[in-house]
């Protein structure tokens, strides 16, 4: 079990967590080497417990990350730069308060002061815009992929959301994954009715469940550990496939089909 879900390196970037909201995980980019009390916040939808980390752990914020429009994201933005001038990385098509630099998906953000380096990819779905930062053995994904689960679709089709965690699952396994919210243990509650027949997935729900009942976090997950337990990166697997064949009576035809009969059934789903 320890070597299923547990990391096998240390994290090559260092990352700080900042809880805000009711589930909501900000994040904190450290520059390297020399350079580490320096931050990058990823998804700032509050100000204040950013400023708080700020001044608690005497860090200096160097720039922003925004994964995409919602509220809850970005709410920060705007109080922070007031007090910081820092650019603000966030995707073109969306309104992004406070935005200076526009991104599309296949640039590259470098911040060479801090030794940081960043693909950006478009990962539309639960947004249009929604991009998505690849680098140092991280991936800050918003509110696309979460642990044993994906973002609701608001703005995007099926089919989009299909493409997008395909190029997250095809990430290298020890990727750490850095989603915006601690929704792990409900989304495993209906994981595990989506594919009964998951050992892995029964075993790190109850490891979720006892880390849970002791207040710790589940995030960052790894890609390896969601291509093994998340139905949405699974849902080409005849375990998943079959469950949604009895639910729907049906045989269904195509990928993206399934998936559209997954997400749906989520969004019913009452555990
Ligand atoms: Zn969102
Ligand atoms: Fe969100």
């Amino acid at each position: 079990m320890q070597s299923t879900f547990a990391p096998d390196h240390a994290p090559a970037l260092k990352v700080t967590r900042v809880p805000a909201f009711d589930d909501n995980y900000l994040w904190l980019i450290h520059g390297t080497g020399a350079h580490a009390r320096e931050v990058v916040a990823v998804d700032p939808g509050d100000a204040a417990p950013i400023l708080a980390k700020l001044t608690a752990d005497q860090l200096t914020l160097r720039g922003i990350f925004v994964t995409h429009h919602h509220a809850d994201h970005v709410g920060g933005v705007l109080p922070l730069t007031r007090q910081f001038p820092v650019p603000v990385w966030g995707p073109a098509t969306e309104d992004i308060p406070g935005r200076t630099i526009a991104l599309l998906g296949g640039e590259q953000v470098q911040i060479p002061e801090l030794g940081l380096s960043f693909a950006v990819i478009h990962v539309p779905g639960h947004t249009a815009g929604h991009i998505a930062y690849i680098g140092h053995g991280a991936v800050f994904c918003g509110d696309t992929l979460f642990s044993g689960g994906c973002g609701r679709l608001f703005e995007g089709t099926p089919a989009q959301m299909l493409n997008s965690l395909d190029q997250l699952a095809a990430l290298p396994g020890e990727t750490q994954v850095y989603c915006a919210h601690e929704y792990t243990a409900a989304n495993l509650a209906f994981a595990s009715v989506a594919e009964p027949d998951n050992r892995l997935l029964h075993q790190y729900q109850q490891k979720v469940s006892e880390q849970r009942a002791q207040g710790l976090p589940t995030i960052p997950t790894r890609i390896a550990l969601e291509r093994d337990i998340n139905p949405f990166f699974r849902s080409r697997e005849s375990t998943v496939r079959r469950t949604l064949v009895s639910r729907a009576g049906s045989t269904l035809l195509t990928d993206v089909a399934a998936f559209a009969a997954l997400r749906l059934w989520k969004n019913e789903y009452r555990a």
